[in-house]
Formats: structure tokens, C-alpha cells, sequence
């Protein structure tokens, strides 16, 4: 692990040649009015861009997500329109590829988001009326999170004096990772804890949640406090770096995504192989807690929850059910998190039939000084009916983190390994 020169430095290199092709110049075809209408212009030529545009009839465009090497049909999408001001279109994506709480919607270039609402779409179709003088309009299925994000969060914190930024490795396409680090200098904490997230790149709903884990850890609050003397933190937030910058789907991956590499002796991707040799040296036999944050599916049942998916181990299992008795006890979010959402092991997709392993929580787990390891499932829109964007997303972070420092408080088994 090396410093790393620039926290500010985002990678918003050349976009992908897929991109480039989705970039689509659009006359009008409508036969009343044609001469007032300007061309619109639809692309997915930046930072998390992905669009495959099939059709353009009069108002109304078909388009869907870009697999790129996806094996599985995944529903990723977020592009831009441009010259559309004051028009009013129809997009057409297929029910299959939008959430509960229909699109998000950008009017200022990704800074900021709101759910269009479910009652803009009717099957997997959703009407957009361009405001007058709308330069441009972001669309997605969620609420992209990207390097510049996070480089956001690290500058509001850039002075603080627990926070450190690191690089954990280069990516294969020469990408920094970054690994964000909050600790006591002047102390040796008792415990660590390490975060990751994006190991499914598309998952971007769990990033604001990771930043509200860090904004808990940095607080100056009795748990913020608590923790830092007792707690070293690890963040991975972004463990596929270039799929999220490229806007790829990443659930998937083929031949094997992020999360699956855990499985092979030789992990095919830098930041795996990277983390895998870190996580080890840096607990130093330390009682660590893994969590490893995902979003869900788009929709139904389970997908609308947050829940934790249960280890295997009966141990760990009982751990991590005292966490979440915390976290469902002392929970001030928006969202509210109930433990009998969970997916208990060997129940629904929570099996091993179901996820070869080690996934990345489960190779935590093998570690001698893990206290608990485990997956964090964030619903993308629909929390059991609790609404999870931007500020509900960092919140439950927040609430995370509290849920944290109680469970690190009373864990008398937890005395470290020698
Ligand atoms: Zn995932």
C-alpha cells in the first residue's frame, strides 16, 4: 500500500468504444411542429455511462442497458439527453430493466438526484417532459456514484486528522483504487473494521451508504469518538474501479466477476489480489469485522429490503444477528432496517447451490481473527416501503455505524489473538 498522490484524481478517461458508438444524433421526426424542434442528442459518452440506443420514432426512443460481458441479462443504464428542451418524450427500457421508483433523473449533470416516480412509467416506459432551457437531462436506473463522488466526500474531510487516502493498487486498465483509512494516529486500536463495496460495479445505491459508514466513523459523536479509539477502519469503496468508471454492468462478469475471484488461488483482478494480501497484514491479528455492501436485484420481495445475508457459521451467525439487533434497536435513518429481513443461510439465494464460494465476505471469514464477515444487501429504490436515495443511503450508513460501535462494545469474546 502506497500513498496516493491525489485524492482528487478521478479517471474519466476516454470513454468506451461502446459508448462512443451509443452517441446518437436524433432529428425530430415529428411531422407537426418540425421545424421548431431542435435534434436531440442521447449519450453515454462520460464517467458510469452505459446506453445501447435501438430506435428513435417520432417522440418516443427504445433503448436498454449494454450487457458488454455480462453473462446473465443485468438492467444498468444511465445516459444523457441533450437538445430536448421543452419537449416531452417517451423512453422505452423494458420492465425487466427499471426499478420501483421508475428512473432517476439529473438536471444537473449527475450532481444531484431524485426518482422520477413509479407513476411516470407504465411497463418499463417512462414520460419525461424536458424543461424549457434543460441543456441536458441524466437519466438512470439509479443514482450514480463514480470516483469524482467519492473524491467529493474526501475533500469535505480532507483535513481531518483520522482520515487518510491510500492507493491499494492499479487497476488492469492503470486505474488508482483507492483504500480510505480512518485511525487514531497516536494509538493502536483494539479492533478493525474494513468496508468494501462495488465489487458488483454496478451496485452504485450501496456507495452512499459506505459514505455514510465513514462520515460515522469521522463523526464527532459519542459513537464516532467511541470508535476511533477502540476501531481502525478500512474502506475499499470502489473494488471494481474501472467497471465503475466505464459504466459496465459487473454482476456477472464474464468469466468471473469481482466477487467470485475470492474463489480462484489466483484472483484475476489487481484490486482482489491486492485486498487479499492487505486485509491480513493490516489486522495483524486484530478482531476484524467485513462487511461487504451490494445492492440487490431491482424489484420484489427480498430485493426490496436491506438485508444482511447470514453466514454459515453458527458463530458468526449469532454475531451478526447481535449487530443487527443494534442496528434495528438504535436506528434514527429514514430507512427503516428490520431484522427479519435477513436471509438466513441455506433460505432464498443464500446458499452455497446458489453462490459458489468464497465470495469475498465468506474469504473474510476464513481469516483466524474474524469476528464476523458478511454481505449487506441495499435495496437500489424500495426499502419495504422507506425510500432510499442520496441522503436515506448515507443516513443508514450513519445508522451502521453506531449499530457498530455497540456491537464492538459488547463483545467480551472478542479479545485479540495473539
Ligand atoms: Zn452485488
Amino acid at each position: 500500500m502506497k500513498p496516493s498522490h491525489s485524492t482528487s484524481e478521478s479517471s474519466p478517461s476516454l470513454p468506451a468504444l461502446a459508448c462512443v458508438l451509443a452517441c446518437l444524433l436524433v432529428p425530430s421526426l415529428s411531422s407537426t411542429h418540425a421545424q421548431e424542434k431542435t435534434a436531440i442528442r442521447i449519450d453515454a459518452a462520460f464517467p458510469g455511462g452505459n446506453i445501447l440506443v435501438n430506435k428513435v420514432e417520432d417522440d418516443t426512443v427504445t433503448l436498454g442497458p449494454e450487457q458488454r460481458d455480462s453473462l446473465l441479462p443485468w438492467f444498468y443504464w444511465y445516459y444523457r439527453v441533450r437538445g430536448a428542451s421543452g419537449r416531452k418524450l417517451a423512453f422505452e427500457l423494458g420492465k425487466d430493466n427499471m426499478g420501483v421508483r421508475g428512473p432517476a433523473v439529473s438536471i444537473d449533470k449527475g450532481q444531484t438526484w431524485n426518482w422520477l416516480g413509479a407513476e411516470a412509467v407504465t411497463e418499463g416506459t417512462f414520460n419525461f417532459t424536458f424543461p424549457a432551457g434543460a441543456e441536458e437531462v441524466r437519466f438512470s436506473v439509479g443514482m450514480p456514484y463514480l470516483r469524482a463522488d467519492l473524491d467529493q466526500c474526501l475533500a469535505r474531510h480532507k483535513d481531518d486528522p483520522f482520515l487518510q487516502v491510500e492507493t491499494l493498487t492499479r487497476t488492469r486498465k492503470g486505474r488508482e483504487v483507492p483504500v480510505v483509512r480512518v485511525r487514531d494516529l497516536s494509538k493502536k486500536a483494539r479492533y478493525t473494521v474494513a468496508i468494501t463495496s462495488r465489487h458488483h460495479c454496478c451496485e452504485m445505491m450501496a456507495s452512499y451508504v459506505v459514505e455514510g459508514l465513514l462520515e460515522g466513523a469521522l463523526a464527532n459523536d459519542p459513537a464516532g469518538r467511541w470508535l476511533r479509539a477502540n476501531a481502525e477502519f478500512l474502506f475499499v469503496p470502489m473494488m471494481d474501479t474501472d467497471g465503475v468508471e466505464d459504466g459496465d454492468q459487473g454482476k456477472n462478469r464474464a468469466p468471473l466477476d469481482h466477487n467470485r475471484d475470492y474463489a480462484v488461488a489466483s484472483p484475476r483482478y489487481p484490486e482482489v489480489a491486492a485486498l487479499k494480501d492487505l486485509l491480513p497484514a493490516w489486522t495483524e491479528g486484530r478482531p476484524l469485522v467485513f462487511l461487504d455492501l451490494h445492492d440487490p436485484a431491482l424489484r420484489t420481495d427480498i430485493h426490496e429490503t436491506v438485508h444482511f445475508l447470514e453466514p454459515e457459521e453458527r458463530d458468526m451467525a449469532a454475531r451478526m444477528d447481535k449487530l443487527c439487533t443494534y442496528l434495528e434497536r438504535d436506528q434514527q435513518g429514514p430507512i427503516i432496517y428490520r431484522k427479519a429481513h435477513n436471509l438466513r443461510f441455506g433460505s432464498g439465494y443464500n446458499t452455497h447451490m446458489a453462490r459458489p464460494s468464497p465470495l469475498s465476505a465468506g474469504w473474510a471469514r476464513s481469516l483466524p481473527n474474524t469476528l464476523l464477515g458478511c454481505t449487506v444487501e441495499i435495496a437500489y429504490a424500495n426499502a419495504a416501503g422507506c425510500e432510499v436515495n442520496t441522503h436515506s443511503g448515507r443516513e443508514l450508513g450513519r445508522d451502521m455505524a453506531l449499530a457498530l460501535s455497540n456491537f464492538l462494545r459488547d463483545s467480551p469474546e472478542a479479545e485479540p489473538t495473539k
